[in-house]
């Protein structure tokens, strides 16, 4: 019998969960952004730009942004890594980078792009100074597998920095509750014209782990130094680790 896994509040074969995850991005990748600004009242920005202060990026460094989407960060750490670095956007969908592609461009940034799994990362051992993955992590089918290879990745010293929905402080609860399942898909159908994509989003976040259960897969994943931050009272929480 073949395994299970969740999307979302379905339980579905493992095999099947790549293809969904596939398809609420190719539907939402040309309003992706205009929708980030929406939901979260900009508030994905502030996330971001702490995340890249942490990240403290200099130049020459190389970095590899796992699931990048529509490259908020890349664009970022390229402009930090300048002409000497080695900036790449990754991500497993295509419609995501090509949106990405074209915002960096339209910025005047020309990256590598490589459309590949997280859980398959077509780079060599113990090359990149940090590795980054933004509200990406959530999505994946075997998370486990996804940190070992961001691991792999980085060199020795390395830092790795997961940004990700969380959970978010308790008497918050009832009231993000109900804004994440009426307001997120009502939002969803009327900019992108797609209210089950963010009904996933909102039941995606409720199965992710929580902080101490992220840390714990972090560490898990032969990662050191693991310390996470909350966001907007847990709304997001970046993670952060050394390899060592
Ligand atoms: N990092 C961007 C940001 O913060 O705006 C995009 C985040 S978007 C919510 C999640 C991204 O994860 C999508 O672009 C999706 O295609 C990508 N993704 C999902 N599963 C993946 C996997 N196994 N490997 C690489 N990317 C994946």
């Amino acid at each position: 019998m073949s395994k299970t896994t969740h999307f979302g509040f379905q339980k579905v074969a493992e095999t099947e969960k790549a293809g969904k995850v596939a398809e609420v991005f190719h539907s939402v990748a040309s309003k992706y952004d205009l929708m980030n600004d929406a939901m979260s009242l900009g508030l994905h920005r502030l996330w971001k730009t702490f995340t890249v202060a942490q990240a403290g990026v200099r130049p020459g460094f190389r970095v590899l942004d796992v699931a990048g989407g529509t490259g908020d960060l890349t664009a970022e750490f390229a402009r930090q890594a300048g002409p000497d670095g080695e900036v790449w956007l990754t991500d497993i969908n295509e419609s995501m980078l090509h949106a990405g592609r074209d915002k960096l461009l339209n910025q005047g940034l020309v990256v590598p792009i490589s459309l590949c799994d997280a859980e398959k990362l077509p780079f060599p051992d113990d090359h990149f100074d940090r590795v980054t993955v933004a509200f990406g992590l959530r999505n994946m089918t075997h998370k486990d597998v996804a940190l070992s290879e961001m691991r792999r990745v980085l060199k020795p010293g390395g830092k790795l920095l997961v940004l990700e929905f969380s959970r978010v402080w308790k008497p918050l609860q009832s009231l993000y509750d109900k804004y994440s399942f009426s307001v997120l898909p009502w939002l969803g159908k009327r900019i992108a014209g797609d209210a089950d994509s963010y009904r996933y989003l909102a039941e995606s976040i409720r199965m992710h782990p929580d902080q101490q259960g992220l840390q714990q897969m972090m560490q898990n994943a032969g990662l050191s130094l693991v310390k996470h931050y909350n966001l907007t009272a847990g709304v997001a929480a970046l993670h952060t680790a050394i390899k060592i």
